[in-house]
């Protein structure tokens, strides 16, 4: 079994003394990352790996607590990070300014060693439960990527995010060809595994940790690909329509083999204000239609920047 503490405690204090007292109690339970400032607390709040808390000094120089928490709060990938203050300013107003500012917890110095510990237990607690409750409500239960209802989240901050960033955003439409015949000859279970092999190969073939694949219905995928002009979001869709087709899915009770191939509709635009990610959706579905009616297993795109 796996004894190394899993989640990440993020000490901020300008007095060093103050992280090793901290880190001291807390390191046996939660692996500590420790920052003497602002600034540094915000990199690695906003880095590939994320703490699970964060435990905020007040007094710092250059920018405070408050200032740090703000920050936190108002950027989307850092919100969800419970902060907790530890704190000399111990008057009403400084904590009940520390809470409004959307702080979980206020904790004044001189603290108790075993009160801190309970706290961040507690609040970690709660953290990994809002995590797995996120997963599940994001997450296809069959297929394991992610949901039509993540779907819409994604699409439309990729959207957003496009826009700012002047970059291109492409969108895949990937639907199982006869699909209802495999349900037919070798039963509905029989499908689910195929829709399962299938979801994984589709997931393999994007590289970029910033693409999303989801699944959009029954036996149709879209996978989201920020940054990759028409030119990439078509050579990714051949790429998967030939991992699909190469796929061969062994069916578990009786290890018959099932082949299966997709149709794919592609379309990217350079998003611009004022303009929706709906046309992108409407395009790759038109696009996927023509490939359907060119006979499957193979991909049609359009490109709205021409
Ligand atoms: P086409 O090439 O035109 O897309 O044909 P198709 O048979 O794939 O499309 P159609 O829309 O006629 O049928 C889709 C089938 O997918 C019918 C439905 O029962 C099956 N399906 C949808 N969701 C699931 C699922 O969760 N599990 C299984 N096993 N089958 C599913
Ligand atoms: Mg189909
Ligand atoms: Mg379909």
């Amino acid at each position: 079994m796996d004894n190394q503490p899993k989640n990440t405690v993020l000490i901020v204090d300008d007095e060093p003394l103050n992280i090793q007292v901290l880190s001291q109690a807390l390191s046996p339970w939660y692996r500590i990352k420790a920052a003497t400032s602002g600034v540094t607390a915000l990199e690695v709040a906003s880095s590939d790996d994320p703490p699970d808390l964060i435990l905020l000094d007040i007094k710092m120089p250059e920018m405070d607590g408050y200032a740090v928490c703000q920050k936190l709060k108002r950027r989307r990938s850092t919100s969800d990070i419970p902060v907790i203050f530890i704190t000399g300013k111990n008057s009403t107003e400084d904590e009940t300014k520390g809470l409004e500012l959307g702080a979980v917890d206020y904790i004044t110095k001189p603290f108790s060693v075993p009160i801190v510990m309970a706290r961040v237990r507690n609040q970690i607690m709660l953290k990994v439960k809002t995590d797995m409750l996120e997963e599940l409500i994001s997450t296809d239960s069959l297929t394991e990527v992610a949901n039509r209802r993540r779907f819409d989240i994604v699409l439309s901050e990729e959207w957003r995010r496009c826009i700012r960033s002047n970059e291109p955003l492409s969108l895949l439409m990937i639907d199982l060809d006869f699909f209802k015949n495999i349900n037919d000859s070798y039963g509905h279970p029989a499908g689910d595994v195929c829709l399962k092999e299938v979801a994984s190969i589709l997931n393999k073939s994007m590289r970029r940790s910033a693409d999303t694949l989801a699944r959009f219905g029954g036996e149709e995928f879209v996978a989201i690909v920020p940054n990759a002009d028409f030119e990439a979001a078509m050579h990714l869709a051949e790429r998967m329509r030939k991992d699909v087709e190469d796929l061969r899915i062994t069916l578990p009770n009786t290890q018959e083999v099932v082949t299966l191939t997709t149709s794919i509709g592609v379309t990217s635009a350079l998003p611009k204000r004022g303009s929706s990610q709906n046309e992108l959706l409407d395009v790759a579905d038109e696009q996927l239609y023509k490939a359907k009616h060119d006979g499957r297993n193979c991909v049609k795109g359009a490109n709205l920047d021409e």
